[in-house]
């Protein structure tokens, strides 16, 4: 995979699918900035990943922020290749429970932070004519999951987006993805599941390979659609999910 010379840009890169996605970049020899709004969370995984890897701090909802930050990695590091939208945040909570603002802020974290930084992210590669950007998705936009509504709205938007985004932008040099995970060990799901075992019973029972992913397998799919073997792959929503998304 020739992917010696480029910059990728990880948000939520401190910790979990982020952190295993910029540890597969900086081990395939990938220049990758990591982003977030906890600056020890940063300081640390930047620190254990090595010098290929740098922190920026950032809340990606504050949208305004947003040019300059890709101007001063760009200024400062150097042209992004590669976009990883990858922070998140979930809401378990009954439907009648969730409020506007809750709703609001899921969306405005998950949806329109995506837009905000893949435009201005997408600005610049038309300038070079050339561009990656994976986004990443989630079950709850494939099959109904009971009381995650913001965040099935928010991940159902990012499937839309990635083949919107693909056939605007494919024809001019940029390819846009999406990685939709299973069921992956990562703080958020820890939050979801351990205090719910049915919940974990019911995702392993459809799970046709038995177990819960690891970070890693996120990570190795994201250096793949990344990578120069994935030159003609763009539009997809890549199911990570040891089958779960396939079974019934
Ligand atoms: P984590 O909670 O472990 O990580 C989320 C990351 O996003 C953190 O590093 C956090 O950093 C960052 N983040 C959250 N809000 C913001 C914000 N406003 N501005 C900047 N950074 C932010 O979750 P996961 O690693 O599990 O999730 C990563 C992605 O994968 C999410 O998009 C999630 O929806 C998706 N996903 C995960 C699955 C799983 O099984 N784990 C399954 C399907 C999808 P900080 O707190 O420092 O800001």
């Amino acid at each position: 995979m020739k992917t010696e010379t480029k910059t990728a840009l990880v948000t939520g890169g401190g910790s979990g699918l982020g952190y295993a996605i910029a540890k597969a970049f900086t081990e395939a020899g990938i220049q990758t900035v990591i982003a977030g709004r906890e600056l020890e969370k940063l300081e640390k995984a930047a620190f254990t990943l090595g010098p290929l890897c740098s922190y920026r701090v950032c809340d990606v909802t504050h949208f305004a922020a947003l040019p300059q930050l890709v101007n001063d990695i760009e200024a400062g590091i150097g042209p992004i290749d590669i976009l990883v939208n990858n922070a998140g945040i979930n809401l378990k909570k009954e439907f009648t429970e969730v409020t506007e603002e809750e709703f609001t802020h899921l969306l405005n974290t998950n949806v329109t932070a995506v837009f905000v930084l893949s435009r201005e992210v997408v600005k610049k590669m038309l300038e070079r004519g050339k561009g990656c950007i994976i986004h990443i998705s989630s079950m709850a936009a494939i099959y109904g999951m009971p009381k995650v509504i913001a965040y099935t709205a928010s991940k159902a938007a990012i499937d839309g987006m990635t083949r919107a985004m693909s056939v605007e932008l494919s024809p001019l040099g940029i390819r846009v993805n999406a990685i939709a995970p299973g069921f992956i060990y990562s703080d958020m799901t820890a939050k979801a599941l351990d205090a719910d075992p049915d919940r974990k019973a019911r995702v392993m029972a459809r799970t046709p390979m038995g177990k819960m992913g690891q970070p890693e397998d996120i990570g190795a799919a994201a250096l793949y659609l990344a990578s120069d073997a994935a030159s003609y792959v763009t539009g997809v929503v890549l199911p990570v999910d040891g089958g779960n998304s396939s079974s019934y």
